[in-house]
């Protein structure tokens, strides 16, 4: 069940990359940036901007067998009932400007890949190749590893991007053929970790130390998405660099600054963004905590940072 293939992405693992999302998650993150991936299933979407109204145009408004698709005075543009919308997508085919449109679709192995491989010339000339993300990419454990196997034997590399929470035994199967794991330390506190994700975070942090530990020849990158008031705190960071530092093979720690990605999503998909008061952190503070990083692994001057994903 993939939602997206991003081309040309240079922030989700080493050199250029094609990065594959794939859609279900098991958390709840208030500030996500894709929430049009945490459903497992595909997912109606509508743009209002883009609808042209129900007397110029209305074709929605008999396909839908729910009556979830309704239109109000003044604007006579068509709004959904979310609640009676069961995502059956017999509306998107009717609307001609694509104000309609379904989030996710089922893809094989060589149907992606396919699509991935356009990009292969970038591949060798920089080093890059194909990145699972999400959603949690582990949801699919069969059809991950199916996929990044292929991947490797046509001489890509393969990365994924994951919160871990999700069994051991799906860590097992995809792992195996991963050679760079990018992963969050979201918050340390279990009780504050599920506040502000959904869920604990103690399943996470056992399947990290496990993986560190049983996956030696991987490449792990730890990741902080940093929320300002949430987790942007130095206890925070150095607590992330004592779980971490002990696992040679976690070559870096990255802190994504937090940004207002994928705020007017949560409005097509009739939810709503309870972050709205929330700013960027400052430069001085991503100084000072990215310092703190670069003394515990040994550098000088601070390395290239990326955005929130
Ligand atoms: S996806 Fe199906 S149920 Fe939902 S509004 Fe469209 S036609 Fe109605
Ligand atoms: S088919 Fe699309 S453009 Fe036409 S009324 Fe429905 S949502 Fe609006």
């Amino acid at each position: 069940m993939v939602l997206n293939i991003q081309h040309f992405c240079t922030h989700d693992g080493p050199g250029m990359r094609t990065t594959v999302f794939l859609k279900g998650c098991t958390l709840r993150c208030k500030w996500c940036s894709n929430p049009e991936s945490i459903h497992p299933r595909p997912e109606l979407a509508y743009n209002p901007a883009k609808c042209i109204g129900r007397t110029e145009c209305g074709f929605c408004l008999p396909k839908c067998p729910e009556h979830a698709i309704f239109s109000t005075d003044p604007d006579l543009k068509v709004r959904i009932n979310w609640t009676l919308c069961t995502n059956c997508s017999q509306c998107v085919s009717a609307c001609p400007p694509g104000a309609l449109s379904l989030f996710g679709h089922e893809l094989t192995v060589e149907e992606v890949l396919a699509e991935v491989e356009q990009d292969s010339p970038f591949y060798r000339e920089s080093g890059g190749g194909i990145t699972l993300s999400g959603g949690e990419c582990q949801l699919q454990p069969d059809f991950a590893a199916a996929l990044l196997e292929e991947a490797r034997h046509r001489g890509m590399n393969t990365a994924i991007e994951t919160a871990f929470n999700v069994p051991w035994e799906n860590v097992e199967k995809v792992l195996p053929h991963v050679d760079v794991c990018l992963h969050d330390h979201k918050i340390s506190d279990p009780e504050r970790h599920r506040k502000w994700c959904g869920a604990d975070n103690r399943r996470i942090q056992e399947n990290q130390k496990r993986a560190y530990e049983t996956f030696p020849g991987v490449k792990f990158i730890a990741r902080t998405p940093l929320i300002p008031g949430v987790n942007d705190d130095e206890a925070h960071i150095r607590a992330v660099l004592a779980f971490i530092r002990p696992h040679p093979n976690v070559i870096d720690y990255e802190l994504l600054p937090y940004f207002r990605f994928g705020e007017s999503k949560y409005g097509f998909l009739g939810r709503v963004y309870e972050l709205e008061d929330f700013q960027p952190p400052s430069e001085e503070l991503l100084a000072r905590l990215r310092a703190i990083i670069d003394e515990a692994f040994g550098r000088a001057t601070a390395i290239t940072r990326k955005t929130q994903p």
